[in-house]
Formats: C-alpha cells, structure tokens, sequence
C-alpha cells in the first residue's frame, strides 16, 4: 500500500490514519436523489468508485495533526470489537488501525487532543478498546473535545428511534466511557478557538451539533468537514443529501459555507470520508464548484 502524503499547513503537519473502507453503497443506496444527470460527474471522479465502477467507496480515518510539539487527532474511526447489529458493514471489525498510528510515530499515550466533528458510529469509535471485558479509553492522556449538544442530544431518551439507534449503542461503549473518566471537555459550538490554532464552526444538519474543525497556523487554512460532504460528488453536486444526513435546510445551508470557505479562504479540505488521498481543494467552476484531490 503506498504511503498517504503528508500535508503541511503552516506549520502544522497532517497525515491520515485509514480505520477501513467500505464500497457498500451504489450512489442510489447512499444518495436519494441520485439521478442521470449526475452519473456524468461521478464519472469524472472514477478514483472514487468500486473495482466494477458500481459504487461509492468511502474511507473511514482519522487526521492527525503535528502542531507545536502537540499531537491532535480529529475524529477516530469505528473502532475494533465493537457491535453495530444496525450498521453490519462496521459489526466488530478488526483493524490495523493502532498499528498504523504506530507507523505515523504516534502512540496512543502521545495524543494529546482528540477532536471531534460529530457523535456517529464511524467518528468515535477508537476513542474505546476492549481490554478485560471492558471499554477503556484508548488515548489515556488525551483531552477529548466535542459538542455538549449533541452529546446531550445523544443522551435524550426522545431521540432513540430507528435513525438513531447506532449512535446511541455508539454513545455507550465509545463516549460515555470518556466522559465518565473525567477526559472529556464539552463544548458550545460558535466558531472559538478551543485549543491553540483550532475551532469549532456550526454545521449542523448532517447530526444534532455537528462542527467544522478549523486549522488555522499562519496564513494558512486547513478545513476538517466531518460529514458535511460523504463523497466529492457532493462538491460537483451540492444539493445531493446522503441517507444519513438528518435535516436537509440546515445540512445544505452548512455545505454552502464550507465550499465558501474551502473556495474563498484557500483552505485545504480534510473530508471524513472521501476515498482516494481523502484531501484536496475546492475551486470556484462557473455558478458551482470543482475539487481536485491533493
Ligand atoms: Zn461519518
């Protein structure tokens, strides 16, 4: 496997760590939208689909950040043994996850910061590992930082319902267990910097409080967009939804803002879940938008 690149953004380095990949969906699974005129910009990203051009491949990862002397990690994957009866493609997977931190020179033990995007499944889960029967934390000296809000959206019993009965399976083993240990810092999302050379900006719609993480060292800008894209087709195509995104006025209004910022401030995109190297940059095309993997 070639070795993914590593960014600089001022003078802070950023690689990513792959937790897994799934090509489960075809674009008509994932987008409800989906229709023949957008088969001829999926087209024109063919690094992005599965080996029989069929389907959508989407990576899961983390982001690790090297920013004075400290080691940030934006959001942490599924995790290992954790089981998700509603979500089979991520029921108690076994990932190279820890060894490929390993091979970045990062120990769990050498995390300073893990900061969170949002609460789901597949952003969460490498908070925990199973050792003896029970979910402890997997960066010990870690300050976990994420929205009150959804957490406190995750932990209203009103809310459990079928759309959101994976993340609160997901609050139990791979957040509450943070929190209980006294590791977490919750925050209010409005655009504030929360540790050195980082905020947290609203885009909310995908989830209850979802965040952009914001990089900020020197002149430059790198975005971490969580979920407010799943695939880059959505950049082309920014009115198409994914079946996970929760409200769709406040996930297109979040979208439109990050493509202004990503175009207008030149910074980076970091997504969550786009395939190939994950990260690239969004350029003004006519009345849309363009992305170009970097
Ligand atoms: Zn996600």
């Amino acid at each position: 496997m070639p070795t993914d690149p590593v960014y600089t953004v001022g003078k802070a380095r950023v690689a990513r760590v792959v937790d897994c990949q799934i090509d489960t969906f075809r674009p008509t699974d994932l987008m409800p939208d989906w229709s023949a005129a957008h088969e001829a910009l999926l087209a024109s990203l063919p690094e992005t689909l599965s080996g029989d051009g069929r389907r959508m491949v989407l990576s899961i990862h983390s982001w690790v950040v090297w920013l004075d002397g400290r080691i940030i990690l934006i959001d942490t994957g599924v995790g290992n043994d954790k089981p998700r009866p509603f979500a089979p493609y991520f029921d108690r997977l076994t990932t190279p996850y820890l060894a490929r931190l390993a091979a970045l020179g990062v120990t769990p033990e050498a995390v300073d910061c893990v900061l969170h995007t949002h609460l789901h499944v597949d952003h969460v889960g490498w908070n925990t590992r199973l050792i003896d029967g029970q979910w402890r934390p997997t960066f010990p000296n870690a300050r976990h930082v994420f929205s009150a809000r959804e957490y406190a959206f995750f932990r209203d019993p009103a809310n459990v319902g079928n759309r959101h009965r994976t993340s609160f399976q997901t609050q139990q083993d791979s957040v509450t267990p943070i929190v209980e240990a006294g590791m977490a810092d919750m925050i209010e999302v409005y655009g504030r910097e929360v540790i050195p050379g980082f905020s947290f900006h609203a885009t909310p719609g995908h989830s209850a409080d979802h965040a952009s993480i914001m990089l900020e060292s020197g002149s430059a800008k790198a975005l971490f967009s969580g979920d407010v894209f799943h695939h880059p087709v959505q950049v082309l195509a920014p009115d198409l939804l994914s079946i996970f995104d929760a409200e769709r006025e406040m996930t297109l209004r979040s979208r439109s803002w990050a493509l202004d910022v990503a175009a207008d401030e030149g910074a980076m995109l970091f997504s969550a879940h786009f395939p190939a190297s994950s990260a690239g940059k969004v350029n003004r095309h006519g009345n849309g938008f363009s992305w170009s993997f970097a």
